[in-house]
């Protein structure tokens, strides 16, 4: 029980990686703050497994791109479950467009749910620690494409960019404070960000050739990361991105 007597907020839980991450940091002992943001009732059937378990879940509803939300999201989990001590900042989305054509409003949900949610629901979780002198663990749920080119994800690569270059800068700033933020790089995880991709034959075989391990990523491979990031094994790292990508980020096709 790595986790035990731990109390989380997973943000964007209710499917995919986060919903994962939310299971696995339950079945090692932690209550767990489970964000949604359109559909309830699979937020609830991840709080129903937490329970299952043996710990407690809340169910909150929250858009991470408004920063009103942000507030109110860390008022409610800190408020329900007593106090927090890890943040996993997952939520994101992507929208696929050429460059030229990507719109205003595209951008802003693309940023804002990917960089602008992380920046603010991690500053309402650390005003809290500060005030309360308590130590903590933020994990960011990042991207390959921190690192690796997109095309057609423009603003998704300036977001998970951003999300690079903020992980290390709290790492920083907070360091001195009992604070440790480090970051997970998924590289291609089957879920339904990427499921049109993933379920074209062609689009699959394609993918597979660009990683060396040979397989497609599942919401565990990140779960199981992001639970030594969070748990006291990972006391000496911050400001650190995993790569949890099967070796694509240095595949180099000649
Ligand atoms: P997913 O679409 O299955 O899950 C995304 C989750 O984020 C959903 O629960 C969704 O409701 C939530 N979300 C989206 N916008 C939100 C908002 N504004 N407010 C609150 N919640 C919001 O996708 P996933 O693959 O599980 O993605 C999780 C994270 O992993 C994302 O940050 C994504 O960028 C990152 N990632 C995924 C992959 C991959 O291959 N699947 C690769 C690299 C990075």
């Amino acid at each position: 029980m790595r986790l035990s007597g731990k109390k989380a907020l997973v943000t964007g839980s209710s499917r995919g990686i986060g919903r994962e991450i939310a299971l696995r940091f339950a079945r090692e002992g932690a209550d767990v703050a489970v964000n949604y943001r359109g559909h309830a009732e699979e937020a609830e059937a991840v709080a129903r497994a937490i329970e299952g378990v043996g710990r407690r879940a809340v169910i909150l509803r929250a858009d991470v791109s408004r920063t009103g939300d942000c507030e109110r999201l860390v008022a409610e989990a800190w408020q329900a479950l007593g106090s927090l001590d890890i943040l996993v900042n997952n939520a994101g989305m992507e929208v696929q467009a050429p460059f030229e054509a990507v719109t205003e409003a595209d951008f802003d949900r693309v940023i804002g749910t990917n960089l602008k949610g992380t920046f603010f629901v991690s500053q309402a979780v650390v005003r809290r620690w500060l005030k309360h002198e308590r130590p903590g663990r933020i994990v960011n749920i990042s991207s390959v494409h921190e690192e690796l080119s997109f095309p057609g994800h423009a603003a998704y690569c300036a977001a998970k960019g951003g999300v690079r270059m903020l992980t290390r800068d709290l790492a920083v700033e907070l360091g001195g404070r009992g604070i440790a933020v480090n970051a997970i790089a998924p590289g291609a995880i089957e879920t339904d960000i990427n499921r049109d991709v993933t379920a074209d034959p062609k689009g699959r075989a394609q993918l597979l050739a660009r990683i060396p391990l040979q397989r497609l990523g599942q919401p565990g491979d990140v779960a199981a990361i992001a639970l030594f990031l969070a748990s006291d094994e990972a006391a000496y790292v911050t400001g650190s991105t995993y790569f949890v990508d099967g070796g694509m980020t240095w595949f180099h096709q000649e």
